[in-house]
């Protein structure tokens, strides 16, 4: 708790090495890596992999859609959390254009993890079942 505030009252606390080793990179905002390998991070990776995904799904290659890949995991995260809800509503929650979203939900659809159903208002979308993780 004690070098907390010592790293709030010196801002150059922030500053380090970066802990690749024989970078001469300095890191920023106490983070342990320098820009270049910020990527080593496992929320930053995590990102560009998913970045990726979506990527690949948007192509013409739909093969790629892995049911239990990162957006995947996303989506059924958000269904999870938030219960059926349109596209539209589910695109926005997952940071997905509403096309690359759709062939998202036909993988999961194939494989038996969301079901999309018709109502009122428009289709909506819901976990099939129980998730297994
Ligand atoms: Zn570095």
């Amino acid at each position: 708790m004690r070098r907390a505030n010592v790293a709030v009252r010196s801002p150059e606390a922030h500053v380090r090495a970066c802990l690749v080793r024989d970078c001469p990179g300095a890191t920023s905002e106490g983070k342990p890596y320098c820009l270049e390998h910020l990527g080593l991070l496992p929320y930053v990776g995590r990102l560009a992999r998913r970045e990726r995904e979506a990527r690949e799904a948007a192509g013409r290659n739909r093969r790629r859609i892995d049911p239990r890949g990162i957006v995947a995991r996303d989506i059924l995260d958000e269904l999870e959390v938030h219960g059926d809800v349109t596209p539209r509503r589910l695109a926005q929650g997952v940071a997905l254009n509403r096309r690359t979203l759709g062939r998202f939900l036909v993988a999961l659809e194939k494989a038996g993890l969301v079901s999309l159903r018709a109502a009122r208002g428009g289709p909506l979308v819901g976990l099939r079942a129980a998730r297994v993780t």
